[in-house]
């Protein structure tokens, strides 16, 4: 299995996960960097996977699906533009010889699911769309916080090995911000570092692992005490919503939404 990121429009990654001669594509916001793949690659695309219902995610869907006759999967509480197989949490199918495994993490949009792969061959795999990113977080368009925070929780219990496939290459502002926040992670300077390297040779940040998320991302440690001392200062948190996880989390979303 090899997975491969396509650049769209300014910033997004459309993912394709290919297995001999055939391929799988999550969220095709525009279908013709995927077929001139297929075509570059000699492949033939036998499904689509959707997470979430923005343009940038489904805007190539019906035109890959009637060019290639893919089927289509999508979330079951949202549109997808194209007759799609709904799906939901707890939900699995088989595509490529790879189980694959369907999680709701709800809060960028309503009904937003993420994909995960248990058992690709050398580390599992995440397609979460605009949920996770590197050093950040989806923006909470439909959902709450509280929706939010529980859907990263839920992405956070995965093993720590898995490479995480986000959407869009935003890491630099997001570390930009992560080092705001917390200026003395060491852990975060060096990783700011090493993706500066890749990104001066246009190479990808992604996919990042899951372990090195848990060490430089502020919206997976929200918990921790100096993002906490943080958040509080820079928002004035009473000391009631210094010790509520969900209020902490609202003001460093509400943060980074500010931050240039
Ligand atoms: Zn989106
Ligand atoms: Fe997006």
């Amino acid at each position: 299995m090899k997975l491969i990121a396509l650049p769209a429009f300014s910033d997004n990654y459309l993912w394709l996960w290919q297995q001999d001669q055939m391929a799988v594509v999550v969220d095709p916001g525009d279908a013709a960097p995927v077929l001139e793949a297929l075509a570059n690659l000699g492949l033939k695309l036998d499904a689509i996977l959707v997470t979430h219902h923005h343009a940038d995610h489904v805007g190539g869907v019906h035109e890959l699906h009637h060019a290639t006759g893919a089927k289509v999967f999508g979330p079951a509480r949202e549109e997808v533009p194209a007759p799609f197989t709904p799906v939901m949490q707890g939900e699995q199918f088989d595509l490529l010889g790879q189980t694959v495994q369907v999680l709701d993490v709800p809060g960028h949009t309503a009904g937003h699911v993420a994909y995960f792969l248990p058992n690709a061959q050398l580390q599992p795999v995440l397609f979460c769309g605009d949920t996770l990113f590197s050093g950040g977080c989806g923006r909470i368009f439909e959902g709450t916080p509280a929706q939010m925070l529980a859907s990263l929780d839920s992405l956070a219990a995965l093993p720590a090995n898995t490479q995480v496939c986000c959407a869009h290459e935003y890491t630099l502002s997001n570390l930009r911000f992560a080092l705001t926040v917390e200026p003395s992670n060491t852990d975060l300077q060096t990783y700011m570092a090493h993706c500066q390297q890749l990104r001066a040779q246009y190479t990808p940040t992604l996919p990042a692992q899951l372990g090195t998320e848990l060490q430089i991302n502020p919206f997976l440690r929200a918990r921790h005490p100096e993002v906490r001392h943080a958040v509080a200062q820079h928002a004035g948190l009473s000391a009631l919503e210094q010790t509520d996880d969900v209020a902490v989390f609202a003001a460093l979303r509400e943060w980074k939404n500010d931050f240039r």
